[in-house]
């Protein structure tokens, strides 16, 4: 089933995936690019990038089918990716989400090692951005906040922090991971890569602002 919109969607993952690297956002095989491919009432069902793989060189046949229950399942050697259920938590808790996008920016990573480690999560805020508008917060005055993660080293303890946070209240479509880069979702892949891109460039002015304080400028 799906066999068309399956190969269209690899492909979009692959392209995406190459795209990314170009940028640096992609490097030493980070990252992980997901659509959802269950119909709605179906049991989750997605196309998640291999583990391990380059991301600018990735094929179609290192982006593998997924599902609640196939993680021991091997593919002729390669295996979903190791973030994997944090895929299965955003799908599972946001019933719109279509496609899932996760990169290892220098501006993300960076900004979210300057929030506190007291709390799980730690929160950014972004005001006065026009971008925030990209995220879906058209008021005057609004404020994104964006949750931090703690990076436990099981990423199943990841899952469950993200799981129990989405489901808990309203939530921009998009978080961090200290030290661990930024996840973006959307309805399709446009939406998500805009979200994706809205957020980096609101790390990357924060980042800049940041420096600039620590340098006293
Ligand atoms: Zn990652």
């Amino acid at each position: 089933m799906h066999v068309n919109f399956q190969d269209d969607a690899a492909k979009l993952l692959v392209n995406i995936s190459h795209e990314f690297y170009r940028r640096g956002w992609m490097v030493g095989t980070s990252g992980n690019l997901s659509f959802r491919i269950n119909d709605p009432g179906e049991s989750l069902r997605m196309l998640i990038t291999a583990s391990g793989a380059d991301k600018g060189s990735l094929t179609p046949d290192e982006i593998l089918i997924c599902g609640e229950d196939y993680d021991s399942i091997s593919w002729q050697g390669k295996r979903p990716s190791a973030e994997t259920s944090i895929h299965r938590s955003i799908y599972r808790s946001v019933p719109n989400a279509g496609c899932i996008l996760h990169v290892h920016t220098v501006a993300s990573t960076c900004l979210s090692l300057t929030t506190t480690t007291e709390s799980n999560p730690a929160f950014l805020q972004f005001a006065e951005y026009e971008m925030i508008k990209g995220l879906g917060l058209w008021d005057p005055g609004a404020i994104a906040t964006v949750p931090v993660f703690t990076n436990w080293p099981a990423v199943a303890n990841i899952a469950r922090d993200v799981e129990l946070y989405l489901e808990a209240q309203q939530h921009i479509p998009a978080f961090l991971i200290r030290g661990h880069g930024l996840t973006a979702w959307g309805h399709d892949l446009s939406s998500a890569r805009k979200h994706l891109e809205v957020l980096e460039f609101l790390c990357a002015c924060a980042w800049e602002n940041y420096r600039a304080g620590q340098r006293g400028g």
